[in-house]
């Protein structure tokens, strides 16, 4: 298979590449310290035209694919993961559902600004007692003198609190099938009247990313606001996740990759014992196992993202496997390198003076949103055919 980047790709990187070193990389301890969303530095990414990566030109998209989105996320990331997660969530969860299962109309009233990065739009699954059983959903949507009536909740959704939030596509029971919970998509502007954005989480990490809980009461949207067809929404959220996994594996690169610059310089400059610590074996050995880990994961992310824009709307089995373990790698070498930064930078990596402190709050999420690392492993084994 040919791994070789097109000049779009290695354009894309190294123009994030820049943006990241010059402009995320800087404003991140700050925007971490305070919990700030970064508004100049989404809306630069969207003059950049990052939000529109992977989408037709139509719509005023970029007209590339899922690599070259993942090349862009990897290298946000190495900046800012708070800030790389606000692209993923906003173009995998937010916009990329509307451009592949909307209506016309749909997608001409919300793409263009979306795809601009003007505002985000984000996705709401999982439930407080629906997260990795996300078919266990209960909120509910009636169809009642053509509208749909929405009651229940979501939780832990990203980019719907912002100042720029337009709505959120949400997984709701519209009926039975046969003793089966019928689960379609509905999209919810934001302003709605019984649409409410709960008060933001205290997170761990990704401080520069937004995150709240939402209610619906009694919220009526239009009939014509289904995104699909009804009872689809199970099938579309599984292919949103398949793409959304690719991606999180690749913002998991982007850390490992920082973790690995920050660890060498220093180091090369902590002195122990008369010499650079860089030359002692045993911080060797952990540098040595990290460009090996992190090009690993690099080498899944990229196949599997190839895979999956080569199978449009038809995610196989293949796909399925390879952004399952394309995410559970990442996150997993994500996590390693970030332990080992910390250990190299003994002491000082202990406080946030040094970026590796960040880093590591920052992981632990990758082996946990978009299905954790359990449900990976669970997807592998029975396509495995256990
Ligand atoms: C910062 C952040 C942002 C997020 N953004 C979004 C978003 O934008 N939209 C959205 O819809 N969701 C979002 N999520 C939710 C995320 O996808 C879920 O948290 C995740 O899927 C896990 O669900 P849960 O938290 O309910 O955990 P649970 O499903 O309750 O799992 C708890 C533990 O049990 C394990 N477990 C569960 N079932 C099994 C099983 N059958 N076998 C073995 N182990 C099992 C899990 O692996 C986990 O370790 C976000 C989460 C976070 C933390």
């Amino acid at each position: 298979m040919d791994f070789e980047l097109t000049n779009e790709q290695r354009a894309i990187r190294e123009t994030c590449r820049d943006f990241a070193r010059e402009v995320v990389a800087p404003a991140a301890e700050e925007l971490d310290r305070h919990h700030k969303f970064g508004y100049d530095i989404i809306r630069q990414m969207g003059e950049l035209g990052l939000f529109g990566l992977p989408f037709a030109e139509q719509y005023g998209g970029a007209g590339g694919d899922h690599l070259s989105l993942c090349i862009a996320i990897e290298e946000i990331s190495r900046g800012d993961a708070g800030v790389g997660i606000t692209l993923e969530a906003a173009v995998c969860l937010g916009a990329a559902p509307i451009y592949e299962f909307g209506t016309r109309e749909q997608k001409e009233r919300w793409l263009p600004d979306l795809l601009a990065g003007r505002t985000l739009w984000s996705f709401g699954l999982t439930e407080p007692e629906a997260g990795s059983d996300a078919g266990a959903t209960k909120t509910r949507a009636e169809a009642r003198n053509g509208s749909w009536v929405i009651n229940g909740a979501k939780q832990f959704i990203t980019n719907c609190g912002t100042d720029i939030s337009a709505g959120v596509t949400i997984t709701a029971v519209t009926g039975k099938n046969g003793g089966e919970s019928e689960i379609s998509a509905i999209l919810v502007p934001s302003g709605t009247h019984g649409y409410h954005v709960l008060e933001s989480y205290r997170k761990l990490g990704w401080h520069s990313s937004d995150t709240h809980p939402l209610s619906f009461e009694d919220c009526e949207v239009p009939a014509e606001n289904l995104l699909g067809p009804r009872g689809g929404g199970y099938r579309q959220f599984l292919h949103t996740l398949t793409g959304g996994r690719i991606a999180i594996g690749a913002l998991s690169v982007g850390v490992a990759q920082a973790c690995l610059d920050a660890s060498l310089s220093y180091a090369k400059e902590r002195r122990s014992f008369g010499v650079p610590i860089s030359k002692h074996q045993a911080i060797q050995f952990k540098l040595a196992d990290k460009p090996m880990d992190t090009e690993l994961a690099r080498t899944i992310e990229y196949r599997a993202a190839q895979a999956y824009a080569h199978g449009g709307q038809e995610t196989t089995d293949e796909v399925r496997m390879l952004a399952a373990m394309c995410k559970l790698y990442a996150s997993e070498a994500s996590k390693r390198a970030a332990d080992n930064a910390v250990q190299i930078h003994g002491g000082y990596g202990f406080m946030e003076d040094y970026p590796v402190a960040r880093y590591w709050r920052d992981v632990k999420v990758n082996e946990i949103g978009e299905g954790t690392s359990e449900v990976q492993r669970m997807l592998i084994a029975r396509l495995l055919g256990t």
